[in-house]
């Protein structure tokens, strides 16, 4: 069964299959701005038998042991492996990403969970670990347990991967799972529950929902059978699920928005400097989380490397997925396009100078495709400059001292990640050690391995995702101290 049948179903509860009994909602193409699907959303009442589902599965689940979780996940990345050119060829369709982006999130999705299977078979050996300490006739150990039934509330810039991201290490330690794509695309992360069936998971461990954020995501958040909340998306939903969540003290993690800097010094390689400033807002159309939107440049280099900047958004393609030799596809909603559109208006009020872009791209007649563009100068009161845009927009100022380009970098009540380019290492991690970010790259493209972190400080949220953190994300840590 491929994706096609996905698409005419609609959730996944309790090893069932079964349309929704809320308002058909159309999922739309944003290249063609045509339906491709539609889906029944989800009631309170059916949120309430998937998490009773979840909840009924979890005491044989977390009691299995690591190695046998791991084997069903390893069957689920088969199943997706399997289904590789299907679930690529929706995520084009649906999010208007280039072939390689959109392969690169499935990819990611089934190396996450890969990574997370081995991590499940070292949970057994980490069981009973005596803590060291010297109060006579007493001994410790911890035991680390799985938190329960937890529910993941998703976005929709990178489907799968930011879901395995948060499946892997819940699956890993013990927990079930009731999971809520995002409604504008729910298709592939859907596809879970395909994965989970094919792969002979005991029903109930992982449910899949769909529906708004105002139906079916606040029943999911206010739900109190979970003990666990992992939320990716906007700070401001964020803000509404941490209030939900505290009514029954459940656990949260928030992975939320960002307005990353990018720091170009005197002595970086302006070739290396340009390539980052511009794949950091070009990569899914500047919609990710960690988009360095703000570029601050050394000022004796910041004429050179505008220019080199320029030159690579001339190379930008504008297309559909499918156009031969497109770098860049159309935004991947109407309300994002009237979002970026937005920014583009203010500037023009604000008064901004605009080096290039600045518009809708209007050689389109359909889809929601914008200008790559390019503010410089910018004030620091600008909202373009405060504010997550979302979208292929680059603002730039510049700055005279490695102290004022480090403060700079802080002025924000974000944290997610930041770029830093120099030659000289010893900058780099003195620059590195005082910016106030999740996740630093010096001289590099992003790049987000299982094996590393991802989260924010400040307002870009709450916890760590991947690596150790994220798998003790979804952990309790029991101590038991006896005689001894
Ligand atoms: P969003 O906040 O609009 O929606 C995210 C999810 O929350 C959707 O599934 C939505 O249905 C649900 N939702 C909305 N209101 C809700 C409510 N009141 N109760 C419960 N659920 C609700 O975000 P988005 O527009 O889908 O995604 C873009 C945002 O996500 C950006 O701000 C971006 O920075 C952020 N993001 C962060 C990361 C990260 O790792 N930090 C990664 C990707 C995206």
């Amino acid at each position: 069964m491929g994706m096609s049948d996905v698409i005419m179903e609609k959730n996944y509860i309790n090893g069932q299959w079964q349309a929704g009994d809320g308002e058909t909602i159309a999922v739309i193409n944003p290249s063609t701005e045509k339906p491709i699907g539609h889906f029944h959303e989800t009631s309170a009442d059916d949120v309430d038998r998937a998490v009773t589902a979840a909840c009924d599965a979890f005491p044989a689940w977390s009691a299995l042991p690591g190695a046998e979780r791991a084997n069903y996940m390893r069957k689920m990345t088969a199943a997706i492996r399997a289904n590789m050119d299907d679930l690529v060829v929706m995520q084009m369709a649906n999010c208007g990403k280039p072939r390689s982006e959109a392969e690169a999130d499935i990819v990611g999705s089934v190396d996450c969970i890969d990574y997370f299977a081995d991590r499940a078979e070292e949970l057994d050996a980490r069981q009973q670990t005596p803590i060291d300490y010297d109060i006579p006739g007493y001994r410790s150990a911890t035991r680390l347990e799985p938190m329960g039934p937890v529910g993941f509330i998703l976005p929709w810039n990178f489907p799968m991967k930011i879901c395995s991201w948060k499946l892997g290490p819940a699956l890993a330690a013990g927990c079930t799972v009731v999971i809520k794509p995002s409604e504008v695309t729910p298709f592939t992360d859907t596809f879970w529950g395909k994965a989970a069936e094919l792969a002979g998971l005991p029903a109930g461990v992982l449910n899949v929902v769909n529906g708004r954020g105002a139906i079916t995501g606040a029943a999911l958040s206010s739900h109190p059978g979970l003990r666990k909340i992992s939320f990716t998306g906007s700070t401001s939903t964020g803000k509404a699920i941490m209030q939900a969540a505290a009514e029954d003290v459940k656990n949260i993690g928030l992975e939320l928005g960002g307005k990353s800097p990018i720091l170009v010094f005197e002595d970086a390689d302006l070739d290396l400097a340009a390539r980052l400033a511009v794949e950091g807002v070009f990569y899914n159309s500047g919609q990710c989380c960690n988009a360095t939107g703000r570029l601050l440049a050394h000022e004796s280099i910041k004429e050179d490397l505008t220019t080199k900047i320029e030159e690579l958004y001339k190379a930008v393609v504008l297309g559909t997925p499918d156009t031969p030799g497109m770098t860049m596809g159309p935004l991947a909603s109407k309300p994002q396009y009237d979002k970026v559109t937005g920014y583009q208006d203010i500037a023009r009020e604000e008064g901004l100078n605009c080096l290039t872009g600045g518009g809708r791209a209007v050689q389109f007649n359909t889809g929601y495709f914008v200008e790559p563009t390019l503010y410089t100068d910018v004030p620091k009161s600008s909202r373009l400059w405060n504010e997550e845009i979302f979208g292929p927009v680059l603002c730039l100022r510049s700055f005279s001292s490695e102290n004022e380009a480090i403060a700079e970098g802080n002025d924000t009540e974000y944290g997610l990640a930041a770029t830093i380019v120099t030659e000289d290492e010893s900058r780099a991690e003195r620059v590195a050690a005082q910016l106030d970010a999740g996740h630093i790259y010096t001289n590099v493209s992003v790049a987000i391995p299982p094996e590393t972190s991802w989260g924010g400080f400040k307002q870009s949220g709450i916890g760590r995702e991947l690596g150790p953190w994220g798998l003790s994300g979804f952990l309790e840590v029991k101590t038991v101290t006896s005689r001894g």
